[in-house]
């Protein structure tokens, strides 16, 4: 029986650093070094490893994050029958979304990495890296788009998010749990997420727009907003208090912003949906929405910022920005 191929594609992160001479841990492994170091790993697949970057993954860039799709569809153009994407652990959420947006396509790409450095006691990598790899080439993954493996749990993509700074827990689904897991070398599913059938992304990703994001706090009296656009932003992401509430001082710039661009409206609770219709006072999420702002829906600032970045690429109008964030409610 022939065993599946799978590519490897190396960013960096903690996953991949060690000790350098001056204290602290950078990026020096790469995707063909982290997979060697893992027993039974080399059974699994036929694995083409490649190392495109080596950062902390907080440098990443939706450029970079792009042209790892471009890897990837070309992979699978290829006859690769999975993805896996190593990087750090702080950005995880965002390159699973932005992929998920940008690969279309039936195989299983994953993406890994590690909260413990690889010559730290307990390090989490190896094991993160062979459950992620047995998720990326299982049948059951397929049709799932872009997963998270971290922890033996295997998460969605628009749905996953870092929770923690240091506990090999840290990545949580709080508003649909785990899809499944990984156990005993298996990987078992126990829910599916039908992603929204969007219209391709691919167009215009040369000349990403730049795209704000704002939290909200007690006390903002809106001179951050009122600046960005005069900063060259093409649109803006809000997150709000609760169900998507700004102060009420800010109401007025933030219709005059919208009128000028995509204004989206997200939660900085990270959980639940933007409400639509239930508070009604200056600043509410009526009252915004009436000036014109969007819904995030259910996707938190980061994730509505790389989908309204990707969708003013690809130059869709606000009947068609609208519909997406909404396929996301
Ligand atoms: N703490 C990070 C990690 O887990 C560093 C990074 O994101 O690159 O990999």
């Amino acid at each position: 029986m022939s065993i599946p191929r799978l590519l490897v594609l190396s960013l960096g992160g903690t996953i991949t650093m060690t000790a350098g001479a001056g204290g602290g841990i950078s990026p020096t492994l790469g995707a063909a070094e982290l997979v060697a170091a893992v027993p039974g790993l080399g059974e699994l697949a036929q694995i083409e490893a490649r190392s495109p970057l080596k950062v902390g993954s907080a440098s990443l860039t939706l450029e970079n994050i792009a042209a790892v799709a471009a890897e990837i569809r070309a992979g699978f153009a290829q006859g690769f029958d999975g993805a896996l994407v190593i990087q750090g652990t702080d950005t995880i959420e965002e390159t699973a979304f932005a992929l998920d947006l940008l690969v279309g396509d039936e195989r299983p790409v994953v993406v890994v990495g590690a909260m413990r450095g690889p010559q730290q006691p307990g390090a989490d990598g190896p094991a993160n890296l062979l459950a992620a790899a047995l998720v990326a080439t299982s049948e059951a993954a397929r049709g799932l788009g872009t997963l998270v493996v971290m922890n033996d749990e295997i998460h969605a993509a628009r749905f996953v998010r870092k929770a923690h700074t240091a506990l090999t827990s840290a990545f949580v689904s709080e508003m649909a749990g785990p899809l499944g897991l990984v156990a005993e070398g298996r990987v078992r599913l126990l829910a599916r997420v039908a992603r929204p059938a969007l219209p391709t992304l691919e167009a215009g990703l040369a000349a990403l727009p730049p795209v704000a994001l704002l939290k909200i706090a007690m006390g903002d009296d809106g001179r951050v907003l009122r600046a960005v656009p005069g900063l060259g932003f093409a649109g803006l992401v809000i997150e709000g208090a609760g169900a998507g509430h700004v102060p009420g001082v800010m109401a007025e710039s933030l219709g005059e912003v919208a009128a000028h661009m995509p204004v989206v409206l997200a939660s900085r609770t990270l959980a639940g949906p933007v409400f639509e219709r239930t508070y009604a006072y200056p600043g509410s999420e009526i009252d915004l929405l009436a000036r014109g702002a969007l819904s995030a829906g259910l996707l938190t600032g980061v994730k509505a910022r790389l989908l309204l970045t990707l969708a003013l690429a690809a130059g869709w109008d606000r009947a068609a920005l609208a519909r997406a964030f909404a396929a996301y409610g």
